[in-house]
C-alpha cells in the first residue's frame, strides 16, 4: 500500500531533506583527493547531529556507518573505510536523514580532482536522468511515466539502467511503497497522487548492468568493474507537480 502523506507530513519530510541537501553541500564542498571515505562519513554525521538530525543509515540492517560512499566501479551502498580518495576517482554520496520519525534521503556522485571528461558525462547523464524522472512526478501520471523518463535519458548515451536496486516511497520508513524501477514502458503502474513522497534514484553504469555485492554483504558493483554513478532526491508529488525536497 502506498503512504499519502498530509502536508503536515511531507513538511517533516521537507524537514530531514533539508539536512540531508545541506550534508552534502558540505561533502561536495568538503572532499579532495587524499582523504579516506571513513573521513567523509565522520565529518557527516557531525554535521547531521549539529543540525538536529538522526543518520538514517546507521544500523540500518545493521549497516555500520552514516554515509554510504560508493567509488569508481561500486554502485551503491559503499561502507566507509581507510580506503583514500585519488585525483581522477568519483564518489558516490548516498544520505538519509530522520527528523520527528520521518526521512529523508539523497545521493549525488562527485568528481575527485582533475577528472576526464568522459567520465563528466557519465555524471552529467546520470544526473540528467533523474530529474527527467522527476519532472514525471505529477499527479495523475503512472508510475512508470518516471521511470521511462530515466531510462529514455540513460540509455540513447550508451550507458546501462541498473535493474537490481529500485527508488521508493520514503516517510515513516526509509523504505515504503512503490518500488521505483529506473526502467520500463510508460503508462504502468500506480497512478500518481497528491501526498505521495518518493526518493528517485536512477545508478548508470558506463558498461553492462548487472551487478554484484561483494563479501562485505554491502558493496554493490558493477560486475564488469566499468564506471557507475548514482544520483537521488526526495520528492513529493504535489497538485502543482514535483516538489524536490532534498535540495537547499
Ligand atoms: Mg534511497
Amino acid at each position: 500500500m502506498i503512504i499519502l502523506k498530509s502536508k503536515a507530513e511531507v513538511e517533516k519530510i521537507a524537514k530531514a531533506s533539508r539536512i540531508v541537501a545541506s550534508t552534502l553541500q558540505a561533502l561536495k564542498a568538503y572532499v579532495s583527493p587524499g582523504m579516506t571515505t571513513l573521513m567523509l562519513d565522520t565529518f557527516a554525521e557531525k554535521r547531521i547531529i549539529e543540525a538536529g538530525g538522526i543518520p538514517a543509515f546507521k544500523g540500518y540492517r545493521n549497516f555500520p556507518a552514516t554515509l554510504c560512499v560508493s567509488v569508481n566501479e561500486e554502485v551503491v551502498h559503499g561502507i566507509p573505510s581507510d580506503k583514500v580518495l585519488k585525483d581522477g576517482d568519483i564518489v558516490g554520496m548516498d544520505l538519509g536523514v530522520i527528523v520527528d520519525g520521518f526521512y529523508g534521503d539523497a545521493a549525488i556522485t562527485v568528481p575527485i580532482g582533475e577528472v576526464d571528461d568522459e567520465i563528466l558525462r557519465l555524471l552529467d547523464v546520470t544526473e540528467k536522468s533523474l530529474y527527467a524522472g522527476i519532472s514525471q512526478g505529477l499527479p495523475g501520471g503512472r508510475l512508470s511515466d518516471i521511470s521511462h523518463a530515466v531510462q529514455s535519458t540513460v540509455e540513447p548515451q550508451g550507458y546501462s539502467i541498473v535493474t537490481d536496486f529500485v527508488g521508493h516511497g520514503i516517510g515513516r520508513s526509509l523504505h515504503e511503497e512503490p518500488q521505483i524501477p529506473n526502467f520500463g514502458p510508460k503508462g504502468k503502474g500506480p497512478r500518481l497522487k497528491e501526498g505521495m513522497v518518493l526518493a528517485i534514484e536512477p545508478m548508470v553504469n558506463v558498461g553492462k548492468p548487472e551487478v554484484e555485492v561483494l563479501g562485505d554483504g554491502w558493496t554493490a558493483v558493477s560486475s564488469d568493474r566499468s564506471l557507475s554513478a548514482h544520483f537521488e532526491h526526495t520528492v513529493a508529488i504535489t497538485k502543482d507537480g514535483p516538489v524536490i525536497l532534498t535540495q537547499v
